[in-house]
Protein backbone atom coordinates (compact mmCIF):
# COMPACT_ATOMS: atom_id res chain seq x y z
CA UNK A 1 0.00 0.00 0.00
CA UNK A 2 1.98 3.70 -0.84
CA UNK A 3 2.59 5.10 1.88
CA UNK A 4 1.56 9.21 1.88
CA UNK A 5 3.67 12.04 4.10
CA UNK A 6 2.31 15.48 4.01
CA UNK A 7 4.02 19.10 3.26
CA UNK A 8 2.84 21.99 4.42
CA UNK A 9 3.88 24.76 2.94
CA UNK A 10 3.36 29.04 3.27
CA UNK A 11 2.06 28.48 7.17
CA UNK A 12 1.50 31.50 8.66
CA UNK A 13 2.62 31.81 12.71
CA UNK A 14 -0.30 33.42 13.98
CA UNK A 15 -3.19 32.82 11.29
CA UNK A 16 -2.76 29.19 10.26
CA UNK A 17 -2.32 27.13 13.47
CA UNK A 18 -5.36 25.84 13.82
CA UNK A 19 -5.67 24.47 10.27
CA UNK A 20 -2.35 23.31 9.90
CA UNK A 21 -2.98 21.28 13.27
CA UNK A 22 -6.04 19.46 11.90
CA UNK A 23 -4.30 19.07 8.35
CA UNK A 24 -1.69 16.78 10.57
CA UNK A 25 -4.79 15.41 12.46
CA UNK A 26 -6.42 14.35 9.21
CA UNK A 27 -3.80 13.00 7.90
CA UNK A 28 -2.65 11.10 10.88
CA UNK A 29 -6.56 9.82 11.31
CA UNK A 30 -6.52 8.82 7.41
CA UNK A 31 -3.28 6.58 6.87
CA UNK A 32 -0.50 9.44 6.30
CA UNK A 33 2.95 8.54 7.99
CA UNK A 34 4.18 11.89 9.02
CA UNK A 35 4.24 15.66 7.80
CA UNK A 36 6.49 17.88 7.29
CA UNK A 37 6.00 21.29 7.94
CA UNK A 38 8.18 24.39 5.85
CA UNK A 39 7.91 26.60 9.21
CA UNK A 40 8.53 27.42 12.24
CA UNK A 41 6.18 26.39 14.91
CA UNK A 42 6.66 24.13 17.61
CA UNK A 43 3.18 24.82 18.91
CA UNK A 44 1.68 22.92 15.82
CA UNK A 45 4.72 20.48 16.65
CA UNK A 46 3.50 19.77 19.92
CA UNK A 47 0.15 19.33 19.49
CA UNK A 48 0.04 17.45 16.80
CA UNK A 49 2.86 14.84 18.35
CA UNK A 50 0.78 15.16 21.67
CA UNK A 51 -2.24 13.69 20.09
CA UNK A 52 -0.36 10.73 18.43
CA UNK A 53 1.21 9.89 21.52
CA UNK A 54 -1.74 9.14 23.67
CA UNK A 55 -3.99 8.31 20.64
CA UNK A 56 -1.24 6.10 19.41
CA UNK A 57 0.04 5.32 16.05
CA UNK A 58 3.69 6.35 14.60
CA UNK A 59 2.52 9.47 13.21
CA UNK A 60 6.11 11.57 12.59
CA UNK A 61 5.80 15.34 12.18
CA UNK A 62 8.79 17.52 11.56
CA UNK A 63 8.70 21.39 11.42
CA UNK A 64 11.87 23.95 10.05
CA UNK A 65 12.09 21.98 6.83
CA UNK A 66 13.24 23.59 3.63
CA UNK A 67 10.03 22.72 1.23
CA UNK A 68 12.59 22.65 -2.05
CA UNK A 69 15.05 20.43 -0.19
CA UNK A 70 12.04 18.24 1.11
CA UNK A 71 10.89 17.66 -2.29
CA UNK A 72 14.00 16.96 -3.66
CA UNK A 73 15.39 14.84 -1.45
CA UNK A 74 11.62 12.96 -1.42
CA UNK A 75 12.10 12.43 -5.06
CA UNK A 76 15.75 11.01 -4.78
CA UNK A 77 14.64 8.54 -2.12
CA UNK A 78 12.00 7.39 -5.09
CA UNK A 79 9.11 8.83 -4.10
CA UNK A 80 6.59 10.55 -6.29
CA UNK A 81 5.44 14.23 -5.18
CA UNK A 82 1.33 15.56 -4.94
CA UNK A 83 0.62 18.55 -5.88
CA UNK A 84 -3.44 19.30 -4.47
CA UNK A 85 -4.60 22.57 -6.31
CA UNK A 86 -7.91 23.31 -7.72
CA UNK A 87 -6.16 24.54 -10.67
CA UNK A 88 -4.78 20.30 -11.05
CA UNK A 89 -6.06 17.05 -12.99
CA UNK A 90 -9.62 15.60 -11.44
CA UNK A 91 -8.33 13.22 -9.21
CA UNK A 92 -10.40 10.86 -10.46
CA UNK A 93 -8.48 10.69 -13.92
CA UNK A 94 -5.29 10.19 -11.80
CA UNK A 95 -5.82 8.53 -8.56
CA UNK A 96 -5.16 4.81 -10.16
CA UNK A 97 -2.00 5.98 -11.20
CA UNK A 98 -1.20 7.34 -8.00
CA UNK A 99 -2.24 4.47 -6.10
CA UNK A 100 0.50 2.23 -7.95
CA UNK A 101 3.70 4.65 -6.60
CA UNK A 102 5.65 3.07 -3.50
CA UNK A 103 5.23 6.54 -1.34
CA UNK A 104 4.10 9.88 -1.70
CA UNK A 105 4.38 13.33 -0.99
CA UNK A 106 1.07 15.37 -0.91
CA UNK A 107 1.81 19.17 -0.95
CA UNK A 108 -0.43 21.56 0.73
CA UNK A 109 -0.68 24.98 0.94
CA UNK A 110 -2.30 27.68 3.18
CA UNK A 111 -1.28 31.06 1.37
CA UNK A 112 -0.47 31.44 -2.47
CA UNK A 113 1.71 28.10 -3.60
CA UNK A 114 5.16 29.92 -5.02
CA UNK A 115 4.66 28.41 -8.50
CA UNK A 116 7.65 26.46 -8.71
CA UNK A 117 5.74 24.31 -7.38
CA UNK A 118 3.51 23.64 -9.82
CA UNK A 119 6.25 22.18 -12.04
CA UNK A 120 8.20 20.91 -9.27
CA UNK A 121 5.21 18.08 -8.67
CA UNK A 122 4.48 14.68 -10.77
CA UNK A 123 1.34 15.35 -10.21
CA UNK A 124 -0.99 18.20 -9.81
CA UNK A 125 -4.41 17.18 -8.66
CA UNK A 126 -7.73 18.73 -8.21
CA UNK A 127 -10.18 17.84 -5.84
CA UNK A 128 -13.55 19.46 -7.89
CA UNK A 129 -11.95 22.46 -9.36
CA UNK A 130 -13.53 24.53 -7.08
CA UNK A 131 -11.46 26.53 -4.37
CA UNK A 132 -12.50 25.02 -0.83
CA UNK A 133 -9.60 23.81 2.29
CA UNK A 134 -6.80 22.32 2.00
CA UNK A 135 -8.52 20.22 4.86
CA UNK A 136 -11.15 18.90 3.07
CA UNK A 137 -8.53 18.05 -0.38
CA UNK A 138 -5.84 16.21 1.95
CA UNK A 139 -9.38 13.95 3.49
CA UNK A 140 -10.88 13.32 0.17
CA UNK A 141 -7.72 12.64 -1.22
CA UNK A 142 -6.66 10.25 1.36
CA UNK A 143 -9.84 8.53 1.13
CA UNK A 144 -9.55 7.83 -2.99
CA UNK A 145 -6.37 6.56 -2.21
CA UNK A 146 -6.93 4.13 0.13
CA UNK A 147 -10.48 3.67 -1.41
CA UNK A 148 -11.84 3.35 2.41
CA UNK A 149 -9.71 0.94 4.05
CA UNK A 150 -7.71 3.94 5.88
CA UNK A 151 -11.00 3.53 7.90
CA UNK A 152 -10.28 0.53 9.36
CA UNK A 153 -6.64 1.40 10.50
CA UNK A 154 -5.58 0.62 14.06
CA UNK A 155 -3.00 2.32 15.83
CA UNK A 156 -0.81 0.67 17.95
CA UNK A 157 0.28 1.83 21.98
CA UNK A 158 -2.72 3.82 22.37
CA UNK A 159 -2.85 5.33 26.23
CA UNK A 160 -6.20 6.41 25.24
CA UNK A 161 -8.74 4.27 22.71
CA UNK A 162 -12.05 5.16 22.00
CA UNK A 163 -14.74 2.49 22.07
CA UNK A 164 -17.26 3.08 19.44
CA UNK A 165 -20.72 3.62 21.21
CA UNK A 166 -23.97 4.79 20.14
CA UNK A 167 -24.16 7.66 22.85
CA UNK A 168 -22.33 9.09 25.23
CA UNK A 169 -18.22 8.33 24.66
CA UNK A 170 -16.56 5.76 26.09
CA UNK A 171 -13.15 5.35 26.19
CA UNK A 172 -9.86 2.64 27.72
CA UNK A 173 -7.47 4.33 29.06
CA UNK A 174 -3.80 2.48 29.65
N1 LIG B 1 -5.21 30.85 -3.11
C1 LIG B 1 -4.17 29.90 -2.93
C2 LIG B 1 -3.49 29.57 -4.26
O1 LIG B 1 -4.01 29.99 -5.29
O2 LIG B 1 -2.49 28.87 -4.27
C3 LIG B 1 -4.70 28.61 -2.30
C4 LIG B 1 -5.43 28.78 -0.98
S1 LIG B 1 -6.34 27.36 -0.48
C5 LIG B 1 -7.31 27.90 0.84
C6 LIG B 1 -5.13 26.43 0.41
C7 LIG B 1 -4.86 25.09 -0.15
O3 LIG B 1 -6.02 24.30 -0.20
C8 LIG B 1 -4.30 25.05 -1.55
O4 LIG B 1 -2.93 25.36 -1.59
C9 LIG B 1 -4.56 23.58 -1.92
O5 LIG B 1 -3.53 22.73 -1.43
C10 LIG B 1 -5.86 23.29 -1.17
N2 LIG B 1 -7.04 23.31 -2.06
C11 LIG B 1 -7.99 24.27 -2.13
N3 LIG B 1 -8.92 23.95 -3.05
C12 LIG B 1 -8.54 22.77 -3.59
C13 LIG B 1 -9.09 21.91 -4.59
N4 LIG B 1 -10.21 22.20 -5.23
N5 LIG B 1 -8.43 20.76 -4.87
C14 LIG B 1 -7.29 20.43 -4.22
N6 LIG B 1 -6.74 21.19 -3.26
C15 LIG B 1 -7.35 22.35 -2.95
Amino acid sequence: MVETYILRIGHRHDRDQRVTTHVGLTGRALGAKGMYLAADDPGVVESIAGVAKRFGGSFTIQDKVSWKQCINNFKESGGRIVHLTMYGLRIQDVIGEIRACEKVLVIVGAEKVPGEVYGLADYNIAVTNQPHSEIAGLAVFLDQLYQGRELDAEFSDAEISVLPCERGKETVER
